[in-house]
């Protein structure tokens, strides 16, 4: 018996004049992930079939649980529109569940098929009465639900019903610029934007000596986890020492860290101006630390006329704790390496900046040529969630 991966398009449905292009997009990503397996995938306007081999099913699932874009699918088996065939079928599915009692649901969308659907629940429901002992229906609550669609060729049965990663499929929106630190929030930020079918790249701001190569290596281990849910990701690396070494050498300490981040959102927007960027993406949440109260974040934001995206704004921090645990970058995330943020953070980082203070500490040096040439000395890394990308991955 011939078994199918059986997708549904969900909320990709309502998307009517985009359509195609979603079902094209959300195809091209499913067989990109599936390449490595033994499947066949076909699609059509409301289903997607994946054809695999028994043996990598589970495989086969835990990559489609990474493709966004699909809300539901289900294991079906696909029998000949013939009605002996498909009670052989119905009742091979009860014999392997445990339930007391069910329910069948037919969908006839082939209007040749010589039954109606409720003529279909009637035969294929007699039948398990008959053959189950003990079975009993009960159409509001079933342990068991059998769901048969009589399709034009075939006919398609189910009992499961597995929850895919929902949103987008990545690639139906334009390239966001995340910043991407070691810390536990942007990876989320970057995760929820996905989400939506952003096609992300990744920028990372270092400050050797005062950070490590470890901080750095953990940086590329979380964008390795954001890239299994696409197919690869460009990591921008900064060098952002001299930059910081100036705003402490010169600025008043209080204003460091705001000064700082004006900085990197003057970089940022930079660097999706070379990048075809269109939004940059950050994991700031109001009221976190200091540079998040929204007089800071109005402040660090006004150097750019770019929108800027914060998934992750107006979440808990456990809130936040849960969705990295669930998308594995949690216990990365929490490794102890040093971030250019924490390594000069300030005794008393002011709370409230004004704009103008903001504006005559941070004219205390030339800082447009060092972002130029921080811009101009970025190192470039294609992570892939599949390969070991150390430095000679540097494009
Ligand atoms: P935590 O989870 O500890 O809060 P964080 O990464 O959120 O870590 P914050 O100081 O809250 O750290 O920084 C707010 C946001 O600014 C980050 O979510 C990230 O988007 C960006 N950011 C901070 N430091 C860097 C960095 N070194 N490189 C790139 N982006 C950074
Ligand atoms: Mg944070």
């Amino acid at each position: 018996m011939d078994k199918v991966i059986l997708i549904k398009y969900g909320e990709l449905s309502t998307k009517k004049g985009n359509r195609n292009f979603f079902i094209n997009t959300l195809y091209k990503n499913i067989t990109n992930k599936l390449k490595k397996y033994n499947v066949q995938i076909r699609k059509d306007r409301a289903h997607m079939y994946i054809e695999f081999l028994d043996s990598e099913l589970e495989e086969v699932k835990s990559c489609i649980d990474k493709v966004f874009g699909i809300h539901k699918y289900n294991i079906a088996t696909i029998v000949s529109n013939d009605i002996e065939k498909i009670k052989n079928t119905v009742l091979e599915f009860a014999e392997n569940a445990n339930f007391k009692s069910f329910k069948i649901e037919t969908k006839r969308s082939n209007k040749e098929f010589p039954l109606h659907s409720y003529e279909v629940n009637n035969v294929l429901g007699g039948h398990i009465l008959k053959n189950v002992s003990g079975s009993i229906v009960d159409v509001h609550n079933p342990d068991l639900l059998i769901k048969v669609e009589i399709r034009e060729n075939n006919t398609y049965i189910y009992s499961s019903e597995y929850f895919g990663s929902g949103g987008y499929p990545v690639g139906t929106q334009s390239t966001g610029m995340l910043m991407l630190s070691g810390g536990i929030d942007s990876p989320v930020a970057g995760y929820l934007a996905m989400k939506r079918g952003v096609k992300l790249e990744c920028v990372y701001f270092e400050a050797i000596p005062h950070t490590s190569i470890e901080a750095r290596n953990k940086v590329i281990d979380l964008t390795k986890k954001l890239a299994e849910y696409t197919d690869s990701i460009n990591l921008h690396v900064v060098n952002f020492t001299k930059i910081q070494e100036k705003i402490y050498k010169n600025c008043r300490s209080d204003y460091c860290i705001t000064i700082m981040r004006r900085m990197m959102y003057r970089i940022m927007e930079n660097i999706c101006k070379r990048h075809k960027g269109y939004v940059i993406i950050n994991g700031e949440s109001i009221g976190q630390v200091a540079s998040q109260t929204l007089t800071s974040m109005s402040v660090i934001n006004s150097v750019t006329n770019m929108p800027v995206i914060r998934p992750v704004a107006c979440l808990d921090k456990l809130e936040i704790i849960d969705i990295a645990r669930k998308i594995d970058t949690y216990e990365t995330s929490i490794l102890p390496y040093e971030d250019c943020c924490t390594v000069f953070v300030p005794k008393h980082p002011a709370i409230n900046p004004k704009y103008d203070t903001a504006v005559f500490e941070e004219e205390k040096f030339d800082y447009s040529t060092l972002i130029d040439e921080a811009v101009e000395n970025i190192n470039t890394i294609k992570v892939s969630s599949q390969e070991n990308n150390e430095f000679s991955d540097l494009l």
